[in-house]
């Protein structure tokens, strides 16, 4: 067991965090002062502040701790643990001591690629493709007046559940007749809602789950409710997830299409049918051209595709093939996701992961993100996961301008977003003049189908007050 004892300091936070770039699980004992970690080799370490505020780890008779410029102290006790667990794991994950999601908000604080690779021990591709991405950022941001609102609407139903999916969506056969109840209730809270939201609606984004999964006349009828009740303008940006292609048909484009919908998402996630079926996705890479050639012959301009990383049943070849057939697709967005899980998921990580001691994955999506750079594709959005596989990020890169205006409002955090439907997440932002970072005040719905239905209009009333609606 991984043992590390507390001197000088409390940041367990920070040291479990940092631990779990190595090994899954870390807990704190608060009580004798340590973080352990049961399934890691035997180690004790000693992480002590000095009263310089310098760190250091102890550990086998060696002493690690950095010797450039000063950090506060979580960082600092961070530092000195990466160091102390490279050396003795050999493994050296590739965004350093940065453990939070948003790598590119530290890129523009430090707003030099060496010096992020230097301060944070982040391997150099990684802290220069952050900063690009970061101020790629904050070009679209300022397409999105702070005044405006960004609106979410959540389908949290899948046809069948991907084996790895950590999400709070439901497979349908679990809630097939209420599929139908669920509409009708998200219409109702949006209808609630949408004669108090007097601001701009900058962009909507229909996601899931898999909002295609309902069938034609109840697609029509949601999509329907939505220009009816809520002010989208021409130049509002509107985005629907239908994620699975076999739920898309050419009544659902359709009906988008006939409001003007430009922009959808067709995610795949692999390219390979054999890893299709093992992942409980019933659909295969011909639907996805399929879906693709479907969409394109409706009108939409703009088609995302999300591929993922490190699938258990996948090689480092694998996966570029499937970035191969995407750009040969001539997609506007791909999305190179990195496989994760929460805890809710039903396998664990390692059930889930590749085995992967020689970074194929890592070397794997490196190559895929100079495919896509030499393609005309550029990196707009980035955001890690906690318990992200091999310690990587997931990437938005898009061409000819295209970049989705929501997934920026969202992921940096920086812009308000309304939630409708179960297990969205509505925020509010308030700019820090002092700092220029954001401050941001968050209102869950109700995670749970049922729940949500059940509390319909006191889920809407807690989030106009929220608001100010
Ligand atoms: S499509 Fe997405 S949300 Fe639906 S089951 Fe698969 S991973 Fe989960």
């Amino acid at each position: 067991m991984l043992e590390i004892v507390l001197k000088g300091h409390e940041s367990y936070y920070a040291l479990a965090d940092v631990v779990r770039l190595f090994f899954p699980s870390p807990a704190e004992d608060r009580e004798n002062g340590k973080v352990f970690c049961a399934g890691a080799p035997d180690f004790l370490i000693e992480s002590e502040l000095l009263p310089s505020g310098r760190s250091v780890c102890r550990v086998n008779g060696k002493e690690y701790y950095f010797a450039g410029p000063a950090e506060e102290a979580s960082r600092e006790v961070k530092r000195s643990l990466y160091m102390a667990l490279t050396d003795l794991t050999g493994i050296r994950p590739p965004w350093g001591c940065l453990t939070g999601i948003r790598p590119t908000l530290v890129a523009l604080q430090t707003d030099s690629a060496e010096d992020l690779s230097e301060r944070y021990l982040v391997r150099p591709d990684k802290a220069a493709l952050a900063l690009k991405t970061g101020r790629e950022e904050v070009r679209i941001l300022e397409k999105i007046s702070p005044q405006d609102i960004n609106i979410y609407i959540g389908i949290p139903f899948c046809p069948s559940r991907c084996e790895y999916c950590s999400f709070v969506s439901s497979d349908i056969s679990f809630h097939m007749g209420r599929l139908k109840e669920y509409k009708e209730h998200l219409i109702k809270e949006i209808r609630l809602l949408s004669p108090g939201i007097k601001r701009r609606i900058s962009s909507l984004y229909v996601g899931g789950g898999t909002p295609t999964v309902f069938d034609d006349d109840d697609f029509r009828d949601l999509i329907d409710a939505v220009y009816e009740n809520l002010a989208v303008d021409k130049d509002c940006e509107v985005t629907v997830e239908a994620g699975r292609p076999d739920t898309i048909t050419e009544n659902k484009l359709k009906a988008m299409a006939s409001h003007g919908i430009k922009r959808i998402c067709i995610n795949p996630q692999t390219m390979n049918d054999e890893t299709l079926a093992k992942l409980n996705r019933r659909h295969t890479s011909a639907d996805t051209v399929r879906a693709i050639e479907e969409a394109r012959q409706t009108g939409f301009s703009v088609i995302n595709a999300d591929m993922i990383a490190g699938l258990k049943y996948e090689t480092a070849k694998d996966f570029i093939d499937t970035a191969e057939k995407m750009i040969a697709l001539g997609l506007e967005n791909i999305t190179v996701h990195t496989l994760y899980k929460k805890r809710r998921a039903a396998m664990s990580l390692a059930d889930v992961m590749t085995d992967d001691p020689a970074g194929e994955v890592d070397k794997a999506v490196s190559a895929v993100y100079g495919m896509l750079e030499d393609a005309g594709y550029r990196p707009y959005y980035m955001y890690k996961q906690k318990d992200t596989g091999h310690g990587l990020e997931n990437t938005g890169f898009e061409k000819g301008g295209t970049a989705c205006l929501y997934n920026v409002a969202m992921m940096t955090d920086a812009r308000d977003v309304l939630s409708f439907g179960a297990g969205g997440m509505s925020k509010r932002v308030f700019e820090q003049v002092d700092t220029a970072k954001y401050r941001v005040e968050r209102c869950s719905s109700s995670k749970d189908v049922l729940d949500y239905m059940m509390r319909t209009e006191e889920i809407a009333r807690k989030k106009a007050d929220f608001f100010g609606l």
